[in-house]
Formats: C-alpha cells, sequence, structure tokens
C-alpha cells in the first residue's frame, strides 16, 4: 500500500505520542512503552492499521505493535488511535529488516503478516516477508511455540511462502487455501482492508500458521 506522499506526515508522525521513536537505539523500548508483562503481537506491513486495531480493541490482555514502513500509511493508523485511543496499540515506522535491533530474543508472542507486497521478481524475492531470510530474523524474536499467521490472496506468493519453510524450524499447523470457506480457521477471523476489497472481488485467501519449534 504506497498512498501519495502526505506532505508534513514524518513530521506528524515524528511528534506522535502513539508512536515508539528512536527504536533502533537500543531494544526493549516496547516492553518499556507497555509497562506491563503481557504478550507482545505485532503486525508487520499493517498498512492503515484496521486489522491490528480491531484486534487490540476485541484483546486488552495482549500488547499489539503495529510496524509500517511509509509514513503516509502510517498517518492513517495514528489518525484513527487520535480519535478512540487504544492503551495496549502502539506504532512503529521502519522497514522490518530492522526487526531484530527493535525486539529482544524471545520477546515477541505472534507475529501477523496480512497480504505482504508480493515483490513478483526472482531478484527480489529475499524482500518478501515471507521469505527465508526473514523466517530467520522472526525466530529470532519469536519465543519458543511462538506462532506467525499469514494470509493473502496471492497464490504464487503463497507457495513460495510455503516453500521457505524450514522444517527443522518451523512446525505448519494449518493451511488453507479458502479461508472465508473453512469453518474452523476462520473462526473470528478479523478482514483487513486489503482482504475486504479481494474477497468482495471474489478471489480466494489463504492462510497459513507457523509454529516455532523450539
Ligand atoms: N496488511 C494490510 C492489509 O492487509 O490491508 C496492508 C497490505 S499492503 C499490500 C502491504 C503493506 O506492507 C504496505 O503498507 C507496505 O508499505 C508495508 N510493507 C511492505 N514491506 C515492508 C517492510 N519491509 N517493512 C514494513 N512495512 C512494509
Amino acid at each position: 500500500m504506497r498512498l501519495k506522499n502526505v506532505p508534513g506526515s514524518k513530521e506528524y508522525i515524528a511528534a506522535s505520542k502513539f508512536v515508539i521513536h528512536d527504536e533502533t537505539e537500543r531494544k526493549g523500548k516496547v516492553r518499556e512503552y507497555f509497562s506491563n508483562d503481557k504478550p507482545i503481537r505485532i503486525e508487520i506491513g499493517m498498512g492503515k492499521g484496521q486489522f491490528i486495531y480491531e484486534l487490540a480493541r476485541l484483546n486488552p490482555d495482549i500488547n499489539y505493535v503495529g510496524i509500517e514502513k511509509y509514513s503516509s500509511v502510517l498517518l492513517r493508523a495514528i489518525q484513527k488511535m487520535e480519535e478512540e485511543p487504544l492503551d495496549n496499540l502502539i506504532f512503529i515506522r521502519m522497514d522490518a529488516e530492522e526487526i531484530t535491533d527493535v525486539f529482544d530474543k524471545d520477546e515477541v508472542d505472534r507475529i501477523y503478516l496480512n497480504f505482504s507486497d508480493p515483490w513478483p521478481k526472482d531478484r527480489h524475492a529475499k524482500r518478501r516477508l515471507e521469505s527465508r531470510q526473514f523466517l530467520a530474523r522472526y525466530k529470532e524474536i519469536l519465543k519458543s511455540k511462538g506462532l506467525i499467521e499469514f494470509k493473502t490472496d496471492n497464490n504464487d506468493l503463497f507457495e513460495f511462502a510455503l516453500e521457505e519453510i524450514n522444517e527443522e524450524d518451523w512446525a505448519l499447523l494449518a493451511c488453507t487455501r479458502d479461508l472465508h470457506a473453512d469453518a474452523k480457521l476462520n473462526e473470528g477471523n478479523i478482514m483487513t482492508e486489503y482482504e475486504a476489497k479481494f474477497s468482495a472481488a471474489g478471489n480466494p485467501i489463504n492462510k497459513y500458521i507457523l509454529q516455532r519449534k523450539s
């Protein structure tokens, strides 16, 4: 999701109390912000934040962190928080490539990846958020038995994501090619902005759930 550059969005974000700033200066800032021991769950590439906002609203006993690379997109999520603030949700503007600089080993309880950019060219495969390079980063920050939940309507990206799973590190707990037709997996499903758009256009939604083995 690339919205047109919104003038002033960087300054607006820099002044927002709903964003963790200078997050790469040291680890531990996220836990410090929440100042409690509740589990931390993150969405990488949250876009305008509809999904994670709704998750946070429904689950006050979990801390949520929404991560987004682009200021103009993150701005929309901040505006929603200003209208109706939640104390268990915070945002970080960053490239997920730096994720291991921000979170401690075993700090994260669950990672959500929704409708990630497909990067269709082979030479860009390592930029895909489900690539083996990203799975290695997730393994560092995710606690033992922690989960990754991934949804996409892009079949090529989903096949790629399945091929990238190293069975020594990860157990595939669930996998469907049509989430909305799977009563069990779809129970409690919260639609993202892209999910609503693509399923309305008739595209089936793929989903997997991975668990860190050790
Ligand atoms: N998750 C939302 C949804 O399902 O509606 C948005 C999907 S949109 C296609 C992908 C989002 O991921 C964009 O907002 C993009 O800026 C963000 N993104 C892509 N690569 C990223 C990265 N390396 N780090 C952080 N965000 C990233």
